[in-house]
């Protein structure tokens, strides 16, 4: 199904009411920058909804041309699966999408840089490129700690592009740790 969109909430509507598979038409002309943060916020609502499962806060989508391929969250307390990564999850959906594991032409959002096995997933799936808000210096695995979707020595690499609503990625989950473990370090 075809849904003809706007930047803003007319989008969000649309999304919410047609989570497979969506397909967007943008009537204006955005810059890649805007394009960006609308599915960089799109990833946003996704990890509001892991936020009220009590989930640490991170959401992904997968966009390929002029469809939405997959969106997640992080569901790992709720599905007790270590591999239950936003991430993991949305490339396994955009996979069932597409028929097929090469995810080719395709972009990943996601709130929070990717840790070693999602940046593996990333690379194994060969997603074309990552779009990520907050930088995680303590297990990121795409420029922080490891760069490993940008490892020369592998098959693939990804176009990386950091950084992009950082502020509102980073903040949604200082809050989640502020509010669990009030004064204490995290473990994400
Ligand atoms: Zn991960």
């Amino acid at each position: 199904m075809e849904v003809r969109i706007l930047l803003g909430a007319p989008f969000l509507l649309f999304y919410f009411l047609h989570p497979e598979s969506l397909k967007f038409v943008f009537l204006n002309q955005p810059s890649p920058e805007e394009i960006d943060k609308v599915f960089m916020r799109m990833a946003l609502r996704e990890a509001e909804a892991a936020l009220a499962m009590d989930e640490v806060p991170v959401g992904a989508v997968v966009v390929q041309g002029d469809k939405v391929l997959g969106r997640a969250h992080n569901q790992r307390e709720t599905l007790r699966d270590p591999t239950a990564h936003a991430e993991m999850i949305v490339l396994t959906q955009a996979a069932a999408a597409l028929d097929a594991w090469r995810l080719l032409d395709t972009t990943l959002y996601v709130t929070l840089e990717p840790c070693v096995m999602c940046a593996g997933a990333l690379v194994g799936g060969r997603v074309t490129r990552l779009v990520y808000g907050a930088r995680d210096k303590k297990a990121g695995g795409c420029g922080s700690l490891y760069d490993i979707v940008r490892d020369d020595r592998l098959n693939h690499r990804l176009v990386v592009d950091a950084g992009i609503l950082e502020d509102e990625c980073t903040e949604i989950l200082k809050g989640f740790f502020a509010r669990r473990r009030p004064g204490g370090p995290s473990d994400d």
